[in-house]
């Protein structure tokens, strides 16, 4: 580990400055863990899966129709027919041709498909006669085989979060097991005297805690394993020993609330004692405070996230999302990131990064426009959930114009 994030002290950071020392904390991946394709669904892979095999095996029709060794004259004779999962293996000749359903591999020198729509079958006298025949080309409706993935070539890149697609691609491979990443264990509180669980009954001053069900979401869909170990009374050492335990069997601890200078913000005098504390002035709003630091003699990774839940979910996905895919071993992830016309006048000061919540549409014409959910408080929780991305916008920028074009991070695998 490098002392840069801890060197930055408490200097204000712009978020790339934050996210470059944020990086260079997690040099490796964790671990890895052989399993069956069926159980690798969003995980990371591991290695490169190189393909056994040619995809397709054979050189196969595309349509149903009739195989021939070009030239085609206009009338051919049927000698055979090969359905899928069948060969026929002796050669033809010029004027033979047989009968083929897709996906059937082409007999021996037959290299051209014809459909039947432009074909007049007699299956008594076994011939077939084009119509058309200016229409019809060398080597048309043929896959060859290796022509989706050769033989030895890569077929999924190590570092791969595996979608739908990919667990398909690799069982068309043959592959039924493979190296993952294993799951990131994240320890994750929340913190203040007013926040009360769910189910119980609300005090006078209380408020359900919904920060721990938010993290739950995001880091499940990450394909984290959660370790919710509850919340924590605005007590110095209370605060102290469990991130000191959480620290012991977590590969990364996070905590909400408590962060601020406020009289019972005892987060970062707990980190400070029992690890390191790194930066914790960010230019972004909503997100700031936040603390970062590494817990314990491992340096486990720690991050205190506001307590307000839309700073929550806007830090974690801005931070603590990048930190987790990296430990995963997926290094080259960022948010995506499109512009959009703002469709209304945008509040915003320079020298930060202000997100906002956002509800983007597409016009007729394909142009993304986008406006704001309403008020932005960072308390204000329905805003996340009435919004389908959140505007970036720059920290050079103040006020946004109508009309100007702004950022936006569409929610996706996670939101
Ligand atoms: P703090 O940073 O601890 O002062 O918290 C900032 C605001 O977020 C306060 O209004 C807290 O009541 C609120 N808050 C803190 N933790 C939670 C939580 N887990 N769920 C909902 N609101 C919270
Ligand atoms: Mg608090």
């Amino acid at each position: 580990m490098t002392l840069s994030c801890f060197a930055l002290g408490e200097q204000m950071l712009d978020v790339d400055e934050a996210l470059a020392a944020l990086s260079e904390l997690v040099a490796t991946r964790l671990s890895t863990e052989r399993l069956p394709l069926t159980a690798a669904a969003r995980r990371v892979l591991a290695e490169d899966c190189v393909s056994p095999i040619d995809v397709p095996q054979n050189t196969n029709a595309a349509m149903d129709g009739i195989a021939l060794a070009w030239p085609a004259p206009t009338e051919l004779s049927l000698v055979g027919e090969v359905l899928a999962g069948h060969r026929f293996e002796r050669p033809l000749s010029y004027g033979e041709a047989v009968t083929i359903t897709t996906g059937a591999p082409l007999p021996p020198g037959a290299d051209t498909v014809i459909m039947h729509e432009q074909l007049d079958l007699d299956a008594r006298a076994r011939t077939a006669r084009i119509h058309q025949a200016q229409r019809v080309s060398h080597g048309q409706n043929v896959r060859h085989a290796g022509e989706d993935i050769a033989r030895g070539s890569r077929a999924v890149r190590a570092g791969t979060r595996l979608r739908p697609q990919h667990m398909g691609l690799l069982a068309s491979l043959g592959i039924d097991d493979l190296e993952v990443v294993r799951r990131p264990r994240v320890a994750i509180f929340s913190t203040g005297d007013e926040v009360t669980m769910p189910g119980e009954a609300l005090g006078e001053a209380g408020i359900y805690d919904a920060n721990r069900y938010s993290l739950r979401g995001l880091l499940e869909a990450l394909g984290c394993e959660v370790d919710d170990l509850g919340i924590l009374v605005d007590r110095p050492e209370a605060i102290r020993d469990a991130l000191a335990h959480a620290a012991t069997r977590a590969d990364m601890v996070i905590t909400s609330g408590g962060v601020s200078s406020g009289q019972a913000d005892w987060v970062k005098p707990a980190l400070s004692s029992i690890g390191r504390l790194g930066f914790w002035r960010i230019a972004m709003r909503p997100g700031r405070p936040l603390a970062f630091g590494v817990l314990g003699e491992d340096g486990v990774p720690f991050f205190g996230l506001p307590g307000n839940p839309v700073a929550v979910m806007v830090t974690f996905l801005q931070f603590v999302q990048p930190l987790l895919r990296r430990l995963q071993g997926e290094h080259a992830w960022q948010p995506t990131r499109w512009k959009a016309i703002a469709d209304e006048a945008m509040h915003s000061r320079s020298g930060r990064i202000d997100f906002h919540r956002g509800i983007y549409r597409v016009d007729e014409t394909g142009q993304v426009h986008v406006r704001t959910t309403g008020q932005q408080g960072s308390g204000i929780l329905s805003s996340m959930v009435a919004a389908n991305c959140l505007i970036e916008i720059e920290a050079s920028r103040a006020d946004i114009g109508e009309g100007e074009t702004v950022l936006l991070q569409p929610f996706g695998e996670l939101t």
